[in-house]
């Protein structure tokens, strides 16, 4: 089994590569190493199982695969709001290209989409059959309507040229190996609360997210790999819904509690308040996560404190 893991290099797909070699399956990583980082393949790089390929997923590419994780595209606020317009083109194209290798080779493709797509929920918890709140024409737009579209393209190949796919919409997730300048609520608050510098809060602070830790989430995604189900599937911990000053606090507490917090206005289209419904991926894959934020905080602030 060829799988082709694109993104590899960033904090999802690194985790993804790594399971792939430790179950001895062969593994081409694309990766334009944008946001993510060699040091995050750096132990695969002599393996014989392993290649990696540096290279820009709007561009196309011919390769003999069996299963494409796609996972290729910025990933946080920031990033993807640097070049919005960049951002679309990632996600349409990169998905296009990628789609076609799978129609070529027959082979499957499990689409990285994202709770990004309910856009600022009206309904709680978010179920996929759900179809979002979403502005057109807002600063994160381009990362929503290009998710929306990558699923779209993928369920149109699944239409027109039996493309077997699989679409995950990925919740709040955190973990090691996040890039501790890449902007997102956990890595940010853990880097500057390591590095004593204050936290910053966008809004009150009252916005809720849902997050579920590493490897429960890489759990969900290779149960969904294996099976047969086609629709959108949400992947997350509905469990573990906090504020973003309450997720604030504990880091504090856990690092550093004489540290500073501050606000600052709440950027454009936040959502208030996101969680999964995950009633699909128990009775289809199975899957529930279990690490509750406390164990899954430990073990990132750790990582952290010995890689900042
Ligand atoms: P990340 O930034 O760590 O990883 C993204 C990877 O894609 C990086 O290695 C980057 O260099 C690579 N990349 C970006 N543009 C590329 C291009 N044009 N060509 C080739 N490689 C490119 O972020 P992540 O959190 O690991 O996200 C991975 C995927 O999961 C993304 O598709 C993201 O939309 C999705 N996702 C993540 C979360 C989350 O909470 N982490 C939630 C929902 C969806
Ligand atoms: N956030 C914050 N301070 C930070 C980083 C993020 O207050 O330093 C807030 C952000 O405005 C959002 C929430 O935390 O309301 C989650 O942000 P993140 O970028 O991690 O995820 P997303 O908004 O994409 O769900």
């Amino acid at each position: 089994m060829i799988n082709l893991v694109t993104g590899g290099a960033g904090f999802i797909g690194s985790f993804i590569v790594e399971r792939l070699l430790r179950n001895k399956e062969k593994v081409i990583c694309i990766d334009n190493l944008s946001t993510g980082k060699t040091d995050n393949i750096g132990n695969w790089i002599n393996n014989p199982k392993f290649q990696f390929i540096n290279h820009d997923v709007t561009k196309k590419i011919n390769l003999k695969v069996d299963r494409i994780w796609h996972f290729a595209s910025p990933a946080s606020p920031i990033h993807y709001q640097k070049d919005p317009i960049m951002t679309s083109k990632i996600i349409f194209l990169g998905t296009y290209n990628l789609l076609e290798i799978a129609r070529k080779n027959k082979a499957k493709l499990l689409l990285a989409s994202t709770s990004e797509i309910y856009g600022d929920p009206e309904v709680h918890p978010q179920n996929e059959s759900y179809w979002g709140y979403v502005n057109a024409i807002g600063k994160r737009s381009c990362y929503r309507e290009g998710k929306r579209i990558a699923e779209s393209l993928c369920y149109d190949y699944f239409r027109i040229h039996k493309t077997n796919i699989s679409i995950a919409r990925i919740f709040n997730t955190y973990g090691p190996r996040m890039a501790p300048e890449d902007g997102r609520v956990i890595s940010n608050f853990i880097s500057k609360a390591i590095r004593n510098e204050e936290l910053v809060i966008n809004g009150d602070g009252s916005q809720t997210r849902s997050f579920c830790y590493i490897d429960d989430l890489i759990a969900g995604l290779f149960k969904l790999m294996e099976s047969d189900y086609i629709k959108p599937i949400n992947l997350g911990n509905p469990n573990e819904e906090y504020s973003i000053i309450h997720i604030a606090n504990i880091i504090k507490r856990k690092i550093n509690p004489s540290l500073k917090i501050k606000n600052q206005k709440l950027s454009e289209d936040d959502p208030i308040r996101r969680n999964p419904d995950i009633k699909k991926a128990r009775l289809l894959l199975d899957w529930e996560p279990k690490i509750n934020i406390d164990t899954g905080l430990e073990k990132t602030i750790s990582y952290f404190k010995n890689n900042l």
